[in-house]
């Protein structure tokens, strides 16, 4: 078997040629594409020095070079301390430079002593192979954690299998390099000097990794999409379309099990003027410190989302109309109890409160808020209305 694989093809070479297409898809990935940028030029960066690493590993062999050895091992401590970075980038994880700044170092200062005569080739290269394990392991670990945390166990395990099955080849290598320490036996572990079968075994392990490193890319990328879509980019709340999707569901629910819930209109009251005498951007900052007061009044269960231009809009699922008012209440009270600069008075909001039962349809129900909030500004501003109920269709007929 292994003969028959390693006659047809040359597997070394095809590694080669498999980290440099995907050093070139990265690189199309976070140049013309500008798809994560940071993490995906750091996957080029990986499967670049990953060639490299194997083209010097294959040199080792014709020139017999004890230093080429050392900087083969070097490029492949490169290679995973750059798709360590990458997939920190990619996963959202705290960048940790720290230990990787100490390791780099050490491995730099070592492959000077080498050269300087200093330290063995032997010594050199394990060391460097036992730094390139405990990355590899810190990796595996750290992408299974993430993985675990954002979708589940099961999945974790499965994307970081590639991973793993690489720490277990290494660590193999390593005791092995130990056990058995002679000037031919070669410490960079994925050179042609393996097996034609183990050759496949990192073949496959590469591209599974790659695969495994574009797919969280892509569903990254989609996340992000869908947040934008659905929020506000300025507040961060929930923006008009994603807040009726929710009205919608609120609606099917109250309807299938008679499950109950207000809204409440909110409008910051002569807003205009804020923009006229501070300026459209100070204008902003009021809408953003308003939209926390928002947030921070209401339950984790209530909805809040941006309306429009300064209005807001909050569903508070199982209140009704008195519960909004109150909720209401207490919000415009902490808006004008609030100073959203120190130079600056406090601002003002009215608001209109409609519940569930008032009406037969989710548009009524907004048009009935909305009345009601233009009702409390013509009374005067800075207070809370409920709508007058409408009887539903039904009991009408
Ligand atoms: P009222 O008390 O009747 O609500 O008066 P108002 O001035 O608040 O009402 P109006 O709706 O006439 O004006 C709202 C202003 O809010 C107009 C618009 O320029 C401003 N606005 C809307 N969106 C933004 C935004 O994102 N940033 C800033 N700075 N201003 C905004
Ligand atoms: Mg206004
Ligand atoms: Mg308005």
């Amino acid at each position: 078997m292994d003969s028959y694989l390693s006659t047809s093809i040359d597997l070394s070479k095809v590694n080669i040629l498999i980290a440099v297409f995907f050093c070139l898809c990265w690189l199309v990935i976070a140049k013309p594409l500008r798809l994560y940028y940071q993490s995906s030029i750091r996957f080029s960066a990986a499967n670049g020095f990953f060639a490299l690493s194997l083209v010097l590993g294959a040199q080792q062999y014709a020139f017999a070079d004890a230093n080429l050895w050392v900087v083969a091992d070097l490029t492949l401590l490169i290679t995973l301390v750059m798709y360590n970075l990458a997939l920190r980038h990619l996963l959202v994880l705290p960048s940790d430079p720290g230990v990787i700044r100490w390791l780099i170092l050490g491995a730099a200062s070592l492959a000077i002593l080498h050269i300087l005569g200093v330290v063995s080739a032997n010594y050199t290269s394990l060391t460097l192979l036992l730094m390139a394990l405990f990355m590899l392991i810190t990796t595996a670990w750290m992408k299974y954690r993430a993985l675990a945390t954002a979708f589940n166990n099961g999945i974790g395990a499965i994307l970081s299998i590639s991973d793993m099955s690489l720490v277990l080849i290494v660590a193999i290598k390593s005791v092995m390099w130990m056990v058995d320490q002679r000037e031919d036996v070669i410490a960079i572990p994925l050179s042609s000097k393996n097996s034609p079968t183990l050759m496949w075994v990192y073949i496959l392990l590469i591209i599974f990794i790659n695969v495994t490193a574009v797919g969280t890319t892509v569903s990254r990328l989609i996340i992000r999409m869908k947040h934008l879509a659905e929020h506000d980019q300025l507040t961060g709340l929930l923006n008009r379309r994603a807040f009726e999707v929710k009205l919608y569901d609120y609606f099917a629910l109250y309807q299938r099990y008679n499950m109950p819930f207000s809204i409440v209109m909110l409008d910051i009251d002569h807003f205009k003027k804020i923009n006229d005498r501070y300026g459209h951007a100070s204008g902003d900052e009021a809408i953003v410190n308003t939209a926390r007061i928002f947030k921070s009044s209401v339950r984790q269960t209530d909805i809040v989302a941006r309306f429009g231009g300064e209005e807001f809009i909050i569903l508070l699922p199982g209140q009704n109309a008195t519960d909004a008012l109150e909720v209401a209440n207490k919000i415009g009270h902490a808006i004008r109890t609030t100073a959203w600069r120190e130079d600056t008075p406090p601002l003002t909001v009215s608001a209109g409160c409609a519940d569930v039962t008032m009406v037969n349809s989710q548009d009524k129900l907004l048009t009935l808020a909305d009345d009601a909030l233009y009702q409390a500004k013509r009374n005067g501003r800075d207070q809370c209305v409920i709508a007058a109920p409408v009887k539903p269709m039904a009991a009408q007929a």
